[in-house]
């Protein structure tokens, strides 16, 4: 296992939560929708990603959570630098005071908030700890956006050899059918 189970779901999970923003306008893949457009959405989020402590309730929670996304996505770009100060800021803001705890199927691990803290915030912070796993590591460059031409997904390639370039298997498929017919054409011309 190259990192902690808590660190690859946390960094899957803000992959996930920073893939449910729209879509730039002119993307191929046609996915252009809100992934979190209501609060409905984000409970289902919540809740497939086995997030603990008080659910969101009211709209200001949703935009909060929204508005972490474009945040979170900086440091799949970013460089070592920014990250680390990003994530201390993060670590500021939210006044990050961190207890280990074990609940559900996880084994013990840190909580750096209390679990009725705002959502976005315990998002964030569940995220920065991750990150700080990858810059010990010097690993930042495991997070990824996705090669397919179109796709703007992120991604976390936590193999063994960093060899993960695809968001998901849609995507793999796809680019390695347009190679595959390229190659074709190639051929046949
Ligand atoms: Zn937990
Ligand atoms: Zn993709």
């Amino acid at each position: 296992m190259l990192f902690g189970h808590d660190t690859a779901v946390a960094l899957q999970g803000a992959a996930a939560l920073v893939n449910t923003a729209p879509t730039p306008p002119g993307a191929s893949d046609g996915r252009t929708h809100e992934g979190l457009a209501d609060l409905a959405a984000l409970l289902d989020f919540v809740r497939a990603w086995s997030w603990s402590g008080a659910p969101p309730t009211t709209l200001g929670e949703l935009q909060a959570v929204r508005d972490l996304r474009p945040r979170l996505r900086r440091w799949w770009s970013a460089d070592e630098q920014t990250v680390a100060a990003d994530v201390n800021t993060v670590f500021e803001h939210a006044g990050a005071s961190p207890r280990v705890v074990r609940h559900g199927d996880y084994g013990w691990h840190v909580h750096a908030l209390p679990d009725d803290a705002p959502l976005d915030q315990r998002m964030a912070v569940e995220a920065a700890v991750a990150v700080v796993d990858l810059l010990r590591a010097g690993d930042l460059a495991r997070l990824k956006v996705c090669r397919a031409s179109g796709c703007d997904h992120v991604l976390v390639d936590l193999t063994r050899n960093r060899s993960r370039h695809f968001c998901g298997s849609g995507c793999a498929d796809r680019t390695h059918a347009a190679a595959y017919r390229a190659r074709q054409a190639g051929d046949a011309g």
